[in-house]
This record gives structure tokens, sequence and C-alpha cells, in this order.
């Protein structure tokens, strides 16, 4: 990547190794669908993976594996809408690797949302043809995409002939550890050519979720502005259409391919039908430059309330790998997202990886949104809300009351964890406990509190939050057991977010049935079962009284949570080290030098471990922050609450000293991990925090984890590293009605400045290391109340608040 221009993603020169990271890195997506920066001319093989997937577009399919027979639910490939290849004289068609490559390069422009790619090539007569290439997938008509090339015939005269489809005969093979499954999701039901002869139409239908994709594609020759008037002819494949365009080339001439695409499906609003609509809106469309300005102009929009500015001494480099990680969180959930029923995957729309499933990341990614976009938020927890039936119904069937959201979920909220993956190490098949990590409801509680507080907006607690929060805080009172011999709650059978620890050691991995009181779950379940008590308070009493009836909620159950919430077991040693979990104090220590001297990085230490014949279980090792995510989510103030709440004493001196121990003994084999250690020393050390910052925004643009984002990008660690910026570094806390504002800038980093929203003000921000200046546009809304450190102060619209800032402040 060349450190050029700010709002540029470059790559000069062709590198067929680097292609998958590429089509990740650069591709194209708005909320509703996205596509993979693919060459046109490639098909799905070792280099090249064009995928394209509609969000939240999954399909179940059953695999077998080692004799066993496994279900997964899959984010579909779809058809490939981008195919446009063409040949000299009836020559070999172009393909990229056939080619002599006289020059290339790629570029993402960042503010336009428009991905270019220039090169000049020699094919096999010796002929140079000069390449230029732009396309989008447009923000301002979630069903539209535009792909313009021009060809320069740069010492050649003849017969072009240009061949423009839609390739129905895709299947999901984006990610290698998976090839063994199951990977055909569509079938192709429909082909034509479109009558006037210049578009051409394709649907299918997804195997088992009947989803059904109506594409059209409309591609025009032009030349000097002015349409070409060319022979046009329609081939009917097996699985795909094409379109052939023949036409003459004088040495020296430019001619300018245009292919405009609609997408739309069977889950659209505000349609008939997805082939009717595809039908009639092709026909309907201006031309490649009237839809990209549209396309720009709402890019534009969403830049202005979106941006972050990292002024000097950053580099420009640093502003621009953030612009790349919110770039491409607006491409995964945008306005377009407001009435899909669709959540915030982890790794994007645009990989297979994690099968476009929704985690806890959700936990990363809301404080970006919720403080800028709301709407979205709302829209995204919504997601959560349709799916707590099954929820219920899963605690249930696990024996427990209230509601026990799955680890990864897709379409119907079921739990989508694989049972078995496959550790490309050893080859060997094993049991997928992660399952068992029963924090994501905490995660969803607290994101639904977070967004509260950033919003008030009460409705949206009345009518969805306030359910979500309850049977949450049912599930955790009832998964609670008493211990009379500590007299304590304990919490068995669980999992931390370090996935490294399913089981005590010694155990078989088909006998794996967790740990037992994971710190950061059992804090997690103390601080829901409280605030679920306020969340009720906070219903006004008609609404309570029918949410109560509505799900059988007794006084007696609440009586039951403020007990369990202040006597769940916490482990923490005389030293005030927090245990990861109980029993986590008797593990071996690992040689981490020796392993780091035998194989480099050691990410998937578990997987190193295993391919040993050994068990990661044995060792005090995590693969990524687990007890000190709760330094990430809460200020020390609120933690020593929480923990005199629960009878620990627990002081935030003790902070240092935790974030240190935990520190040598995690592999980061999640790119979370350095988003959530780069918060926790943010405060006491801050230039490793700034290393770990920088790092976290190398994660994809790098692929620092040797080829993950060639499957997605990490949308949870993009997220990560932006509310670094605005959470830790801007120290911006949503807190008892007040906005509270706690700068501590790295020394790397003068000046940061971004646009937020709380209740219905809009705040410009500029914070450095001596001032902090908050201005309220001008607005019809109420006056709102800021602090920093203590002092409080009242903003109305329009108005301008500045504070001096004193020494950083003690950890956080
Ligand atoms: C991490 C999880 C995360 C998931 C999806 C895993 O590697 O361990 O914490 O939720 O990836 O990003």
């Amino acid at each position: 990547m060349k450190d050029r221009a700010d709002w540029t993603l470059e790559f000069v020169g062709y590198v067929p190794e680097k292609e998958g990271l590429r089509e990740s890195l650069c591709a194209l997506g708005n909320g509703y669908f996205a596509t993979r920066a693919a060459c046109p001319d490639a098909r799905a093989d070792e280099v090249h993976y064009p995928g394209t997937y509609i969000a939240g577009g999954y399909d179940r399919a059953w695999s077998v594996v080692e004799g066993r027979e496994v279900e997964n639910e899959d984010l579909v490939n779809l058809p490939n809408w981008l195919p446009l290849t063409f040949r000299v004289d009836g020559g070999p068609w172009f393909h990229i690797d056939d080619v002599e490559l006289l020059d290339y390069r790629q570029t993402l422009d960042l503010r336009e949302g428009v991905l270019h790619r220039d090169y000049t090539f020699r094919d096999e007569k010796g002929r140079t043809t000069r390449v230029r290439e732009r396309r989008f997938v447009s923000m301002a008509d979630m069903h539209v995409a535009g792909l313009e090339v021009e060809l320069t015939a740069k010492d050649w005269s003849g017969n072009l002939e240009v061949r423009s489809g839609i390739d129905g005969g895709v299947v999901n093979a984006g990610v290698a550890r998976y090839r063994a499954l199951e990977g055909r999701h569509i079938d192709v039901i429909e082909r034509a050519a479109l009558e006037g002869g210049d578009a051409i139409f394709l649907r299918c239908r997804t195997r088992q979720s009947l989803i059904q994709i109506a594409m059209a594609a409309r591609t025009r020759l032009m030349r000097d502005g002015k349409l070409v008037d060319a022979d046009e002819e329609t081939i009917l494949t097996h699985d795909r259409v094409d379109q052939e365009i023949d036409v003459k080339v004088d040495v020296g001439t430019t001619l300018t391919v245009e292919k405009i695409v609609v997408l739309y499906t069977s889950r659209d609003v505000a349609i008939s039908e997805a082939g009717l609509e595809a039908r009639t809106r092709i026909r309907a469309l201006p031309g490649f430059e009237a839809l990209l300005h549209a396309h720009r102009r709402a890019w534009r929009h969403l830049w202005d309330d979106f941006d972050i500015e990292l002024c000097e001494p950053a580099s420009p480099d640093t502003e621009k790998k953030l612009r790349v990680h919110i770039y491409h969180l607006l491409q995964t959930a945008s306005h377009h997202s407001f009435d899909l029923d669709v959540g915030m995957p982890a790794r994007g729309w645009n990989g297979e990886a994690y099968r476009g499933h929704i985690f806890w990341d959700e936990l990363f990614i809301f404080p970006f949104f919720s403080l800028r976009m709301p709407t979205l938020t709302r829209a995204l927890l919504r997601y959560r809300y349709r799916r707590l039936d099954k929820a219920r119904e899963a605690a249930r069937a696990a024996g427990y009351q209230g509601a026990m959201f799955p680890w990864q979920s897709g379409s119907d909220g079921r739990e989508e964890t694989q049972r078995l993956h496959l550790n490309p190490i050893s080859g060997r098949w094993l049991p997928d406990n992660t399952h068992r990590q029963h924090h994501i409801n905490s995660a969803i509680a607290y994101n639904v509190w977070q967004y509260h507080q950033v919003t008030g907006d009460h409705e949206f607690l009345y009518a969805y939050g306030a359910e979500l929060f309850i049977e949450i805080a049912r599930f955790w009172a009832s998964i609670a057991e008493l211990d009379p011999a500590l007299d304590r709650y304990v919490i068995r059978g669980v999992m931390g977010p370090d996935e490294y620890h399913t089981s005590y050691p010694g155990i078989p991995p088909e006998e794996h049935r967790g740990i037992d009181d994971n710190a950061y779950t059992n804090v997690l379940a103390s601080w829901v079962l409280t605030r679920a008590l306020e969340v009720i308070e906070m219903v006004p009493r008609n609404h309570r009284t029918h949410l109560c009836e509505r799900i059988g909620l007794a006084l007696s159950e609440t009586d039951r949570w403020d007990e369990i919430s202040r006597k769940l077991r916490v482990p923490i040693r005389d030293d005030g080290i927090i245990d990861q979990f109980a029993g986590y104090r008797d593990l071996l220590e690992l040689d981490w030098e020796r392993y780091r001297a035998k194989y480099g990085e050691v990410f998937r230490l578990d997987r190193i471990l295993e391919a040993e014949g050994d068990d990661v279980n044995r060792y005090k090792a995590s693969k990524q922050a687990d007890a000190l995510m709760l330094f990430y989510l809460f200020s020390p103030e609120e933690l020593e609450r929480i923990f005199a709440h629960l009878g620990y004493d627990f002081s935030r001196e003790l902070i240092p000293n935790n974030v240190d121990y935990y520190l040598a003994r995690t592999s980061h084999g999640s790119t979370l991990s350095g988003v959530a250690h780069s918060w926790v020393l943010a405060r006491s050390d801050r230039p490793r925090s700034w290393q770990h910052f920088l790092r976290a925004l190398d994660s994809d643009i790098d692929d620092v984890q040797g080829g993950t984002t060639r499957e997605g990008i990490h949308v949870g660690a993009m997220a990560g590293t932006i509310d670094l910026v605005q959470r830790c570094y801007l120290g911006i806390e949503t807190r008892a009605e007040v906005l509270h504002f706690d700068p501590a800038l790295p020394d790397d980093l003068g000046r940061i400045k971004v646009r937020i929203r709380y209740r219905r003000q809009v705040l410009d921000v500029e914070a450095g290391h001596d001032r902090l200046c908050i201005e309220s546009l001008p607005l019809p809304c109420e006056p709102i109340v800021l602090a920093y450190r203590g002092r409080f102060r009242e903003l109305a619209p329009g108005a301008r608040i500045e504070f001096e800032l004193a020494a950083a402040s003690p950890p956080r």
C-alpha cells in the first residue's frame, strides 16, 4: 500500500498471491449487498474468488464429515454479475493471468466508494491494449451496481468481441477449511435475453431457504460518449447467460463498455416480485455516469457524519487506515439496512468465513453506529428482538429460564455454531464447544443499555429493550446455582471470550463441558441482573404491568435477581489478579518463547498444541482478552462499584497488574484482542497502547493473521479501532444521562476531530492534549449535560463549550 493520499487504498502491480486479500479489502457494498473486488474476467480458482452476497442471505445444507451428518447455515455466494471479457479477431478471451501486463494499478477511492483498475497489457499476438475500469455498488440505490471498462487499442485495429454475463454456476468455496462441506446453495431457474437486446436476466433460488434472487444486466458500448450500434447475441448455457457484442476498432481509439446491474430478491419490501422488478428497473435506469453521480453524493453525505480526523503527528497513513475501517463498516451496514432483518456479521458480507454469522462482535461495533446513526443500531438490535422466541426455546431446551441467545446467529436465531471444526494443522475434525459462550447474552443486554444511554430512546426500551433485558436476566438467574459451601452463586460449564479453554485438563475433547465461574461472564451476569431491575423501573407502570403479565414475571423472581447479583462468585487471588475462571491458577505456565521460536506467530496456539498431541486447556494461555474485557467495557469507577456490589475488594490500582499478567499470557488469536489490549493499556502505558492500536489498524490491511482476510474482513476489529479513538482516546462515556469526556491522546496523536450524535444533538468534537472543544449544531432539541472529570456543563443546541485539560487521568 502506498502512502500518498488520505482517501485511497492503492496497490501497484498485479500480484496473484495477493488477489484474495485485495478482493476482500476492495470489496464494494451498500449494506444490502456486497461484491468482492475480483477481476471481471475471472472465475473462482486458486487466485480469484468472485463473490456476491446479500445481507442475511443464508441457506442450510447437510454434509457428511467423518461419517457424521452435520448441518451448517452459510451466507450464500450468489451469481456473479461481474463477468466481462473481450477478444480481438477471434483470439483467446482476455484473462488477466494469460497476458503480459505492462503496468497495473488498483485504487479504491474511499471517499467515493469507487474501485479503479488501470492496466496495459500485451496479448499473444503482441497487440497492446490499455484498460481503465471503474465500478461501484450504489450507495444511492441499493439494488444497483455499475461496471465500466474503457479499452484503448494502442497499436492495433481489428474486430473486438465483448462478452458480458451473469454466472449462476457458483458455489460456496471461499474458505479452504470448509471445502469438505456441501457448498452448493443455489439453483438457476431462469435465464433470458430481455426484449430490446441489450440486457440479460438470470434468476436463481437458494436450495433450502428458497430465497429467489433476480439479476438483470444491461451492457452497452459507447464511443466518444455515443452509443455504438453493434451486433449483439445472447448465449444461454446451463447456469449462465452471456451477451456478446461485436464491433470494429481502429488503432488509437477508445471503446467504453458500460454494464449496469440490478439485483432484487424475494425478501425485498415494496416490490411485487423480484424478477419483475429487476426486468423493469434495468430498462428504466440511466447510464453509468448518472448512477455514479448519485452514488458519490450518497457517500459524501455519509462521510459528512462518519469521518474521523486524526491530526498530526499521526501520519496520514494512520488516518487513512481508520477510514478504510469506517468505509467497510458502512458497506456492511448503512441506512439501507434500516428495513432489513439483518444483524451485524463478524466478517462483513464480502467473504464466507464464519458463514456470515452474527457473534458478540456487535459489542465493539455498536458504539460507532450509536453515536452517529442510532437508527441503525436500533434496526440491528431488532434483529435480536425478532429472535427472542428462538432464544427462549433454546433456554428451555437446555433446562433454563429466560432467553439463551446463540453464540453464532443466522437466519432464524437458532444456534449456528458448527458442531465439528477442522484443525487444518493436524487435519483432525474436533468437537466445537464455542456455543458455550453464553456471555453473548450479556453483550446483547449491554448493547441495549448503551443504545438507550446514547439516544434516550424510551420507546425502544418499552417496546423491545426491556423484554430482551428481562429475559436475559432470567437466564442468568436460572443458570446460576447456589454453592452452599462457598455461600456464593456459581455458573458452571461455560466458556469465556478466550476460546482456548473448553474444559479442565485431562478430559477427552468429546467430553469437554466448558469451565466454571468465568470471571468475565459472572461479572457481566451480575451487572445484567442489577441493571434489569433498573430497566423494569424505567418502564412506565401501565407498560410494565402489561409486560410482566405477558411474560409471566413475578416480584418474587426479581427479588432473587438482587441476591444473585450480589453473590455471584468471581475468583480473585490474594494479590488482586482476577482468575480467568475457577481453577485457572492451577494450570501450567506455557513456555511461550519455545513455541514462538519453533512456530513464529502462535495466534492459533490451540491448533498447534492439538497437532502436537498436547492440549491448550492445560496452560495459562488465552486466545484473546477475557478477564481484561471487563476493563474494556467498564470504567474503573463502574467496575469498583460492581465488585463492591459483589462483596469483593477490588480497586482500580489493581488494573495495571492484571493487564500485565494477562498480556504475557495471550496469543492474540483473534483480531479483537489487539483492540481490547490497546484499550486497557491506554491510561497506563500509552506508547504500548498505540502500538496495539497500529497493529489492530493493520489487521486486515496487512492480513496479519496470515491469510484470513481473503475469507472476509474482520468487522469487529475494524470497529474496535474506531471505538478506541472515540471511547478510549477521547474518553467518551454515556452514563447516567450525562455525556462524559476524558481525553487521553497518545503522544503520536495531535488532535482528534469527530462528529457525534447524542440525545438528538449533533456535536462537533475536537480534542488535543490541552483542550477539548464541543460545538453543538443549531437544532430544535433539548440541552444536554456534558462532563469532564466531574465538571458538569449544560450544552444547548448551537452552543459551544471548551474545557482546559488536566494531566492524564489514572488508569481506566
Ligand atoms: C473470536 C470471537 C469472535 C469471532 C468472530 C473468533 O475468532 O474468538 O471472539 O466473536 O472470531 O469475530
